[in-house]
């Protein structure tokens, strides 16, 4: 059934303007930004004056470092053997987090903390102790937390899969891709089903609470039987959480991928088809699709609060946690706070240089009016639980899009109903293009 309809499917996202998903490495806020440091400065201090917030925060740091580059890398990512160039990074992040903490104190509750890269793991022992001490001292996560960690399997030992639950992180997302060797050559990866094997099992031994792992569709050399084999290897590793995220070859923004071969990437049909090929994999073998593009065991919170209608989206992921308040920290890291949405100099000397300029690195970003944010609210109800009950403020962007809820509803990607608007099982695999074609502001684009 789901696959009468990846032609018509293809077809919407050809037609419509739509934005796709930008990676970690692009820039968020393009072309010119009226929102700087002092505005991020500013809001951090009214922040500090208010009383503690009853929603919890959540907290990111961007470790950008590889050991070598993937051709088809589209994170912000920066190779290097240099062992004190990551120490003068992690001196940085500490001069970084006490910017913050000056305005806002160091007892701001925490309930979501996650790692991400680059590889996270590439850091010594001593380097990853150090840093999950600058974390404890500068924020104070709540008892439940939800603390996670983005790995490279290849670099992943026992030992130090032990060393990082016992730092406190109880969730990790190990960076796999693909497990047909074909597709890894073709992107300059290596890692063996064994050695997978070996890594989850591990993990699991260590005590993290989910194991989790990525999956991308349109990779060069992907077909529909290579992408049945790995989701049957993937089932077999038994993650706790997939992310399934849809590749594009973009050299323009990262030349690297030049050396990929643009004849051997697959058309956006075939993407539709592995996607959907996944799902059904997926599904099958009875993981929940949660969101746009995550999949977990039943008994995953995320699967209860999809169900319940409490799912959340924010610069992490998904998540069960209300608050809106976000602090990225590093390259690249994304901040949010009463709704100022500032990103992180890309490039680490720039954001190396303000930060010791006593700066906040802030290479721009956007302030939502109350209505943006109201609208942004509906689009991630819908985004996450599929339903949204009082749709006013999706009528407000309904009217600024060329494609209508009328559109959408003819074509059978939504339904209209008493109890509101609700995406319909096709709509679910073009979730990220309905009302694509309208402001950026009203959608998590960095992550959607
Ligand atoms: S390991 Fe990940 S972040 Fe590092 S180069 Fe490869 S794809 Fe990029």
């Amino acid at each position: 059934m789901k696959n009468s309809f990846v032609g018509a499917a293809a077809q919407l996202i050809t037609t419509s303007k739509s934005r796709r998903a930008a990676p970690a490495a692009e820039p968020y806020f393009a072309g010119q930004s009226s929102v700087g440091h002092s505005d991020y400065a500013s809001a951090l201090s009214r922040h500090g004056q208010q009383a503690q917030p009853a929603a919890a925060a959540a907290v990111y740091m961007h470790i950008p470092f590889c050991s070598s580059r993937c051709l088809s890398c589209d994170h912000n990512a920066t190779v290097t053997h240099d062992v004190a160039a990551i120490d003068g990074y992690i001196d940085t992040l500490e001069q970084e987090l006490r910017l913050v903490t000056d305005r806002i104190g160091t007892t701001r509750t925490v309930r979501q903390l996650h790692v991400g890269g680059g590889s996270p793991n590439y850091l010594a022992d001593r380097q990853l102790v150090r840093l999950a001490g600058l974390i404890e001292t500068h924020f104070s996560a709540v008892a439940d937390a939800e603390i996670s960690i983005e790995a490279n399997p290849s670099r992943a030992t026992p030992s130090q899969l032990e060393l990082l639950t016992g730092l406190g992180f109880r969730n990790i997302q190990f960076e796999v891709r693909d497990l047909d060797q074909n597709v890894q050559r073709a992107i300059g990866r290596s890692h063996s089903l064994a050695l997978l094997k070996d890594v989850f099992g591990n993990a699991r031994e260590a005590g993290f609470r989910t194991v989790g792992m990525d999956l991308l569709y349109g990779l060069p050399g992907q077909t529909q039987a290579s992408i049945q084999k790995t989701v049957e290897q993937l089932i077999g590793l038994a993650p706790d959480r997939v992310s399934c995220y849809s590749y594009s070859r973009r050299p323009e923004v990262f030349p690297h991928q030049r050396a990929l071969d643009p004849e051997s990437m697959p058309s956006l049909g075939d993407k539709l088809a592995l996607f959907n090929g996944i799902a059904e994999g997926l599904e099958a073998a009875g993981y929940v699709w949660v969101g746009l593009d995550c999949f977990v065991r039943g008994s995953d919170p995320l699967a209860a609060a999809q169900t319940e209608g409490r799912l959340r989206r924010n610069w992490i992921g998904y998540t069960v946690h209300e608050s809106n308040d976000f602090f990225g920290f590093g390259t690249n890291a994304i901040s949010e706070l009463d709704g100022l949405c500032v990103q992180n100099h890309l490039e680490i000397p720039q954001w190396q240089a303000a930060v010791k300029a006593g700066e906040f690195p802030v290479r721009g970003g956007v302030r939502l009016s109350e209505s943006e944010r109201a609208r942004r609210e509906a689009m991630t109800q819908l985004m996450c639980n599929m339903q949204l009950a009082d749709y006013a403020a999706l009528l407000e962007i309904d009217e600024e899009s060329p494609r209508s809820l009328a559109d959408y509803e003819r074509e059978g990607l939504v339904k209209v109903s008493p109890k509101g608007v609700s995406v319909t099982e096709q709509g679910r695999f073009v979730l990220h293009h309905l009302w694509g074609d309208v402001s950026p502001r009203h959608r998590w684009d960095g992550v959607w």
